[in-house]
């Protein structure tokens, strides 16, 4: 049956990722995307070798300890790297490897600011970056772990720096920088679980956003009581089946169906029996039709049947054996015994038609069909 999904806006088809950084990424789009957050995160790599070259240039450092930290930190850039692209951390619960990669960071962080003498200030920036990206990339419960890891391995790093080399490690600023630090790293971490509320509430919105959609989409293309289509929303699918047809499009054809002595059944059993028949049809004729086929409640006790691809004979047949099956079936639970029939005009269009001369042929052919003595089909 035809039915719009008022959400596709929400969900139309990702553009395939360009192909050219296949090489560097792979194809997963998931994957893709940690790995290139891998990438980033190790931007202040290549500022970092700048420094190291520049401080082992000045005597700051010596040169074997600048390029032994340049080459450690990439061979464990370079390891993340692997173990992300060739889908070996695939067969873990993350596999990103988030917390793995900000443990490391961390690590090579407090190597650096224990090695790097009167350079050691300068790793307090790269422990913010490491959290923030902590932040963003972790659950709040990991997020929590990595601060209270970061500030353990910063004061045990400060205190043992300050114990065996005072004089470059001043105790004094060793205390300020580590009570900045302690400061700081708690703050990072209550912004980043506020931003996550506000993100969890927001995808929550959306979500019930989405459902009220739909659920207004239906409400406004269907009819309640049998859940078929309503008036406005079949004509609106008729129109463009007409204006089609007149532009050589496919051929269809439409049914107005009315419930014979309906009113009867109502004065005769009540008006709660008289809607289980209206359902019952609604159902026989869901059951009759073929998917591609849109019926609809019409008003009352009339239904509208739009049959694409079906020329009025083809049609007929398909309301004989919605007549087979609806006449002999039960239509009411409270009133078993209460057997209904409907009457029907068929009419496919002419050349020329518009929208509103070929329902005029379908109600004049089921009127046909009422006088002729009910419960049949008749072709407009
Ligand atoms: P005919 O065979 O000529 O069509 O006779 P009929 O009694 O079916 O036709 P009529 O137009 O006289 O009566 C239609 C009845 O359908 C009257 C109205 O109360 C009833 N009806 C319309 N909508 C509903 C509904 O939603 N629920 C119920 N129970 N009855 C409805
Ligand atoms: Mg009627
Ligand atoms: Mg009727």
């Amino acid at each position: 049956m035809h039915t719009l999904d008022p959400t596709d806006v929400h969900t139309a088809p990702d553009n395939p990722a360009p192909d050219r950084w296949h090489w560097l990424l792979g194809h997963d789009r998931k994957m893709r995307l940690y790995i290139s957050r891998t990438l980033v995160s190790g931007l202040p790599y290549i500022v970092g070798t700048i420094i190291a070259a520049y401080c082992a240039s000045v005597g700051i450092m010596s040169t074997g300890l600048a390029v032994a930290l340049v080459v450690g930190r990439a061979l464990t850039l370079l390891a993340v790297y692997l173990a992300l692209r060739s889908g070996w951390s695939q067969r873990f619960r993350d596999p990103s490897l988030a917390l793995v990669q900000i443990v490391v960071a961390l690590l090579w962080i407090a190597i650096v600011y224990a090695l790097t003498g009167p350079m050691h200030a300068a790793m307090l920036p790269l422990l913010v970056l490491s959290m923030a990206s902590a932040v963003v990339n972790l659950d709040v419960r990991q997020a929590r772990f990595i601060t209270l890891f970061a500030i353990l391995l910063m004061t045990a790093v400060m205190a043992l720096a300050s114990a065996l080399d005072p004089e470059v490690y001043v105790p004094k600023v060793q205390f300020c920088l580590w009570g900045l630090m302690a400061c700081t790293l708690p703050t990072g971490l209550l912004n980043s679980m506020q931003l996550k509320r506000l993100k969890q509430r927001l995808k929550t919105q959306r979500e019930e956003l989405k459902v009220a959609l739909t659920r207004l989409h239906d409400l406004a293309t269907h009819d309640e009581l049998t859940g078929l289509s309503n008036r406005a929303h079949v004509s609106e699918l008729l129109a463009q089946y007409v204006e089609r047809h007149r532009d050589g499009g496919e051929p269809f054809s439409i049914a107005l169906l009315d419930l014979d002595f309906f009113k009867r059944v109502n004065d005769t059993h009540g008006h709660g029996v008289g809607d289980e028949v209206l359902k019952a049809f609604a159902q026989a004729v869901r059951q009759t039709v073929r998917e591609s086929d849109v019926p609809a409640r019409w008003g009352g006790e009339e239904f509208l049947i739009l049959l694409p691809q079906t020329g009025a004979e083809n049609a007929r047949v398909v309301l004989e054996r919605l007549r087979e099956r609806f006449t002999t079936q039960q239509v009411s639970a409270s009133v078993p015994s209460l057997r209904a029939s409907f009457s029907a005009g068929l009419a496919s269009p002419s050349p020329g038609d518009t929208l509103a001369v070929m329902v005029e042929r379908a109600d004049q052919a089921l009127y046909a069909a009422k006088t002729a003595g009910r419960n049949r089909c008749c072709v407009g």
